[in-house]
């Protein structure tokens, strides 16, 4: 069973604990440098990336993670989690920092204040495959991706509206991100393409 870490400072921990243990894993909250030890992969799950910056300062879990991010680990960061592995942040607090890692610039709340959340069907065929339903993306305060590097690929992106063609899904090696929460709909499909990642 593959065991993966869920971090737990802030955020919807227990919604992607439960999406991976529905599909078999073994998961372990982590608040501590030591609980990063032996996992297979990490989620950073939505909440607010300034609060989870702060708190993984406060923690001394920002460099142990980073270094792990760094030598492999899988990582899977879902809205506030996909601003913590942007090596670049829009619309950033004055001392916010990130775990970096990802080649990607995002905007923080990029959909506008006034939309506070929306949901959208979005085809993700590089990911899920041609003929599968699409995925229901539900955005809440969401940052976009507004410039990728050449080594990342983009997994989906907005297809309606004023935010059509807005990128909402990237990976770059071992790390992949969303800037919505499958967690809350019960499609388990992003959170098994994560697992399969984590078999390498
Ligand atoms: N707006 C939040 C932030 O900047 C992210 C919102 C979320 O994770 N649902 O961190």
């Amino acid at each position: 069973k593959p065991q993966i870490g869920v971090l737990a400072v802030q955020g919807d921990v227990r919604e992607h604990a439960r999406s991976l243990e529905s599909l078999g894993a073994t998961t372990r909250l982590v608040r501590r440098p030591e609980e990063l030890e032996g996992l297979d992969g990490i989620v950073l799950p939505g909440g607010e990336s300034t609060t989870m910056d702060k708190l993984l300062r406060a923690f001394d879990l920002r460099d142990p993670l980073r270094d792990r991010l760094q030598a492999g680990l899988p990582a899977y960061g879902s809205c506030a989690g996909m601003i913590l592995l942007a090596d670049r942040v829009l619309d950033a607090t004055a001392d916010q920092q990130t775990l970096g890692g990802l080649d990607v610039t995002v905007r923080r709340n990029a959909f506008g204040r006034q939309v506070d959340s929306f949901e959208e069907d979005l085809s993700m065929p590089e990911m899920l495959g041609e003929s599968d339903r699409p995925v229901r993306a539900v955005f809440i305060r969401a940052p976009w991706v507004e410039a990728v590097g050449p080594e990342v690929r983009v997994l989906g992106t907005v297809a309606t509206g004023p935010a059509a063609g807005r990128i909402v899904a990237v990976r770059q090696g071992n790390l992949l991100a969303t800037s919505f929460h499958p967690e809350v709909t019960g499609d388990h499909r992003i959170h098994e393409y994560f697992l399969r990642m984590t078999r390498g």
